[in-house]
């Protein structure tokens, strides 16, 4: 039977869409080839003109793969070069992780950094500067407190109940994670792996406890500790920035003391007197 023919309204409409498509599966590969984009991220895409994307189109604009590496991927992975983005299976996907990995290995990956200090010290304020930098990556890690009214689910946290969270702990999804004033948190593994897979500087904003983890299970991260310029200045940080409840800034102040004191352990100690020399020595220090 042959196919219904279209009107010309029809057709000028169907050819309309097509080039809407294609642009948008321009601006993906461009995004991932200079790195704003993740390749892993694309498979939950729920765009159309995306899980049609040719899995070989994606792979290759993937910096460091290129059309040999693609074809070697594809051989030893056994998917199909005409497979699209949609029709990649889970198992796939594990394939292709373990590929990335290997990718890693073999050229110089990103470092990962643990930028640690007590709460109110401007770590975030710090790391946040580095979001728009893509030689570098934040972690968002998961967290079982309240959100705040100027947080944003999924950038600043992933938000999760006590429930899921001990999900992810018993799955091992975290690569360190911690109870930190009545509230756990912590950092998940996989993201960050296909950070530094992608070349990335990882960047973890953690507290003591989860950098201690850090240092035993990863001898090539680089440790950085984010100091006050003094107790007061600290405590007024803390109290004046009226996130938390009384209860809860004292719990982090008497944290504070703790993780002062633990300092020494760290590689580096960046005196956070003005945020913008505090970036610049971090900058400095990761890529050094
Ligand atoms: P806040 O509640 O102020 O956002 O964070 C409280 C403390 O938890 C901060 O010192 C922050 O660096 C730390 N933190 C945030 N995410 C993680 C994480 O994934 N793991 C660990 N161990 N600490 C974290």
């Amino acid at each position: 039977m042959l196919p219904p023919r279209l009107s010309r309204r029809d057709r000028r409409k169907a050819g309309e869409k097509a080039v809407a498509a294609r642009q948008e599966r321009a601006k993906v590969k461009e995004q991932v080839a200079n790195g704003q984009l993740f390749f892993f991220d694309l498979f939950k895409d729920e765009r159309k003109s995306i899980s049609r994307m040719k899995l070989s189109d994606l792979l290759q604009a993937v910096p460091g793969v290129g059309q040999i590496r693609a074809d070697i991927i594809f051989d030893k992975t056994g998917i199909s070069p005409s497979r699209r983005i949609g029709g990649v299976g889970k198992r796939q996907l594990e394939l292709l992780r373990q590929e990335f990995l290997l990718i890693k290995n073999s050229r110089r990956s990103g470092k990962l950094l643990v930028v640690s200090g007590p709460s109110g010290v401007g770590k975030s304020t710090i790391t946040n500067r580095l979001r728009a930098d893509n030689r570098f990556w934040i972690s968002v890690s998961a967290t079982t407190r309240q959100i705040r009214t100027n947080e944003v689910g999924g950038v600043d946290y992933h938000f999760v109940s006590d429930e899921r969270f001990n999900e992810m702990i018993e799955s091992k999804e975290f690569l360190e994670w911690a109870d930190f004033a009545g509230a756990k948190y912590g950092t998940p593994k996989q993201p960050v792996d296909e950070a530094l897979a992608d070349g990335k500087n990882v960047i973890l904003e953690i507290e003591l406890n989860g950098a201690r983890q850090v240092r035993k299970n990863s001898k090539d991260a680089i440790l950085i500790f984010i100091e006050p310029p003094s107790w007061q200045e600290l405590e007024t940080r803390l109290i004046n920035r009226g996130t938390e409840s009384k209860q809860s800034t004292q719990a982090r102040l008497d944290r504070a003391k703790e993780e002062l004191s633990a300092a020494s352990e760290f590689d580096h100690i960046v005196i956070n007197h003005q945020v913008e020399e505090s970036v610049a020595e971090l900058v400095s220090l990761a890529l050094a």
